[in-house]
């Protein structure tokens, strides 16, 4: 009369580890997302509150680097005192640095101009 085998022997004979443990998930609901993380601006825009700076910081990081994923990268990044860098600072929802600024009005003038030329 052989004893019914313990479950732990079973799984052993099946090749599997006896009576794993669960594993903890790596994030319980309700656990608190810090801020400076992509999910921290999540947990901010849940609340209906507006993101902070280290969190936006990092949102905008994050989405930079789902865009370089994509491949779709810029060459290179707009330089200050260019009217690309004054576009680049509204993008990143930056204030526009005085060379941008100073850049972007010399550029609207001179279409400007160019307008009034053609017309
Ligand atoms: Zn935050
Ligand atoms: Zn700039």
């Amino acid at each position: 009369m052989s004893p019914i085998p313990a479950w732990d022997d079973l799984m052993v004979n099946l090749g599997l580890e006896p009576s794993a443990p669960r594993r903890q998930p790596a994030s319980r609901p309700g656990a608190i997302t810090k801020c400076g993380t992509a999910a921290g601006w999540d947990r901010h825009r849940r609340r209906n509150e507006p993101p902070c700076d280290p969190c936006r910081e990092a949102k905008n990081a994050a989405r930079l680097k789902a865009r370089r994923a994509r491949g779709v990268t810029p060459l290179k990044i707009a330089e200050c005192g260019t009217a690309a860098g004054a576009h680049r600072h509204w993008r990143y929802g930056e204030p526009v640095c005085e060379p941008c600024r100073a850049a972007r009005a010399e550029a609207s003038r001179a279409q400007r101009a160019k307008r009034k030329a053609s017309s």
